[in-house]
């Protein structure tokens, strides 16, 4: 009999396969298939720890991604030639190619969010393969004083830990059991890869090349054959949910800061796997000598270093780092070579920001202009015309980032001029007035 954590949910699983819903007292132990999720109740200890972790990450630790990064900019330039994009997709793509210039996007950035859901993943094949490696490790490393040097304490310095006073399992997070590194990292995927990730596990083995596999949209692109991530041949996770977040896209425009919204007014869920992880023996790695032990780890397969169970990555500190290189925020990084090390336990369902509901953008904008044209105009100036004109069609073309730019933009709100754009609208003009009072209590405004 296997023993699963105490906090897991008695009621409310599903079968993941067919969404089934299923009580445990009454399935066939030998023959199911032991593969469920239920959601974790917000007024659970649990759920308390983990979103009150979540939320100290951010604010403790808010991360901007480099700007023009590599994989985000391929990816994008990919999605711009791929036939299967929609419209929507290539405009977003084209507007993320111009990160950083005129007219273009901010690199992604952290900010707060809304937590959906956190749903418990119980999948007792794959807990059982974790449970049966966490007590090798148990074994291998005595809670004394020596194993302790060897193994995991003095290693790790944690980007965000979150200690509380909860009798909770999950009170100190990430920690689980500081002796053999027992932890809950992040990884940030989509809803369809995540699917895979808690049926069959992490899957380090298959030797996905992560320099040319994208972990938004499953692309991958056969450039570099052999040549893994910064830390070789694993699954990386981090510390800091900030960063995670900023890998974290629209599932509807593919791009990571934008205006869609689905048909009720609300975003579109966004996905992170907070997993369980063994980080067992470390082979630690700093991130002064990162650069230099690219192209050595890059290309090291998982069985290359077999006394090791993971390599850590120290980050620096974002807050007085990222300005000076503009290259974004270097965080700790966790590579982890086997699956049984790693479990998928909580998936967090979130959005940016609010989860308010309301009214959409193209209705505020045309909302804005109808009230406009309703009163009588004597002296429309060129900008109020132009603008007008620039936001009907944009109106029209439905594309809500866009749409959004243009929007800040004739407000003030943004420095750089959008693609398309005509000259801002004078604060004191009343479309000015219009426009703004239309956004100022949406999520819109900027
Ligand atoms: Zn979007």
């Amino acid at each position: 009999m296997v023993t699963t954590p105490d906090y897991w949910p008695g009621t409310g699983w599903t079968r993941i396969a067919t969404k089934e819903a299923i009580d445990l007292s009454e399935i066939d132990e030998a023959t199911d298939s032991h593969q469920y999720w239920a959601p974790l109740d917000p007024s659970t200890e649990a759920h308390r720890c983990i979103k009150g972790y979540i939320d100290h990450c951010i604010l403790a630790k808010p991360a901007q991604s480099s700007l023009r990064e590599i994989t985000r900019m391929n990816r994008a330039g990919d999605l711009t030639r791929d036939p299967k994009s929609t419209p929507l997709i290539r405009a977003a793509a084209e507007r993320r190619l111009r990160e950083g210039q005129d007219g273009g996007p901010q690199p992604p950035r952290s900010q707060p969010i809304t937590i959906r859901s956190i749903r418990v993943v119980r999948n007792l094949p794959l807990w059982q393969w974790y449970s049966k490696t966490r007590d090798g490790l148990l074994a291998a490393f005595p809670r004394d004083g020596n194993a302790l040097r060897a193994g995991f304490a003095s290693h790790v310095t944690w980007s965000a830990p979150h200690r509380t006073d909860s009798a909770c399992a999950l009170a100190n997070l990430p920690e689980i059991d500081r002796n053999i590194g027992e932890c809950l990292l992040f990884h940030g995927t989509t809803e369809e890869k995540m699917g895979y990730i808690v049926v069959g596990g992490f899957r380090p083995d298959l030797g996905i090349d992560t320099n040319n596999f994208d972990n938004m949209s499953g692309v991958i692109r056969i450039t570099k054959p052999h040549a893994y991530g910064f830390s070789g041949q694993a699954t990386y996770f981090s510390d800091s949910f900030g960063k995670t977040m900023t890998y974290g896209a629209c599932p509807k425009c593919l791009d990571y800061e934008c205006g869609c919204r689905r048909e009720d007014g609300r975003q579109h869920s966004r996905y992170a796997i907070l997993a369980r992880v063994l980080l067992g023996r470390i082979d630690h790695k700093f991130m002064a000598r990162h650069l230099l032990d690219q192209k050595k780890y890059r290309r090291t397969a998982f069985h290359d270093k077999p006394e090791h169970h993971s390599v850590y990555t120290k980050g620096y500190d974002v807050t007085s780092w990222y300005n000076m290189f503009q290259t974004g925020c270097w965080t700790n990084e966790f590579a982890v070579k086997r699956s049984q090390f790693m479990y998928p336990e909580f998936i967090i369902e979130y959005v940016p920001g609010r989860d308010d509901q309301g009214p959409t953008l193209p209705a505020l904008v045309r909302q804005a202009i109808t009230k406009y044209r309703q009163r009588r105009h004597f002296n429309q100036s060129k900008q109020t015309k132009d603008a007008l004109r620039t936001l009907e069609a944009a109106v029209e073309r439905g594309d809500l980032t866009r749409l959004l730019n243009l929007v800040h933009w004739y407000l003030g709100k943004r420095p750089a001029k959008p693609e398309g754009a005509t000259d801002k609208l004078k604060p004191d003009s009343s479309f000015y007035k219009d426009l703004n009072a239309a956004i100022e209590t949406s999520p819109y405004r900027g």
